[in-house]
């Protein structure tokens, strides 16, 4: 059973790789993000929640986020393995997810960390806003996504690490030699 949580800034790939990936080691793929953009798809409360914070650029409070992720995961799992995708963002996120694990009986095997340097992730994001439809996809907004992204979710770099369980990679260059470099970790968990 291996559980993977794909690690970068708005815009490094997880969405993309972790496509990718699901589908070679038949893992289910948890996407924070998509989850809640299906909540506001759908006209939900949450949904109506969760937009103020998106279109803000800020993150859904942690205590929310939690109790959402752990939703999700028990409507999928038992099963194969995860791939964490957008979560955890916080340490807290991150001490909950460690939790939650365990009392499952099972854990992280690894956290795979996709490094892209500031320039390429604000151009692949104005890039991606011109057809994503995404309301957070706009140079302002982008803006706040990385800085909360250094202040509130870089630090769980060092989180990991200190865990055993971090692993970078360089997450530019073809999808194909991405890919590759993550698979290579992966095979070795
Ligand atoms: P990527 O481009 O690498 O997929 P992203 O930052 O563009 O990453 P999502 O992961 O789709 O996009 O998240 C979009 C928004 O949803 C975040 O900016 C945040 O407001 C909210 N969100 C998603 N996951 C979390 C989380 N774990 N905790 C708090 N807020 C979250
Ligand atoms: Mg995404």
């Amino acid at each position: 059973m291996k559980n993977i949580v794909i690690f970068g800034a708005p815009g490094s790939g997880k969405g993309t790789q972790s496509a990718l990936l699901v589908e070679k080691y038949r893992l289910k793929h948890i996407s924070t993000g998509d989850v809640l953009r299906a909540e506001i798809k759908a006209g939900t409360e949450l949904g109506r929640t969760a937009k103020e914070y998106i279109d803000n650029g800020q993150l859904i409070p942690d205590g929310l986020m939690i109790d959402i992720l752990a939703g999700v995961y028990d409507g999928l799992c038992p099963c194969e393995g995860v791939i964490f995708d957008g979560f955890p963002r916080t340490i807290p996120q991150a001490e909950a997810l460690k939790r939650m694990l365990e009392e499952r009986g099972t854990s992280i095997s690894g956290m795979l960390e996709l490094d892209v340097p500031d320039e390429m992730l604000m151009e692949r994001l104005i890039n991606r806003g011109k057809t994503s439809g995404r309301a957070d996809d706009n140079e302002e907004t982008i803006g706040k996504r990385l800085n909360v992204y250094k202040s509130q979710t870089a630090p769980l770099i060092d989180w990991y690490e200190k865990e055993g369980l971090r692993h970078a990679v360089k997450g530019y260059g073809s999808l194909e030699e991405i890919n590759a470099a993550l698979c290579a970790v992966i095979d070795r968990l």
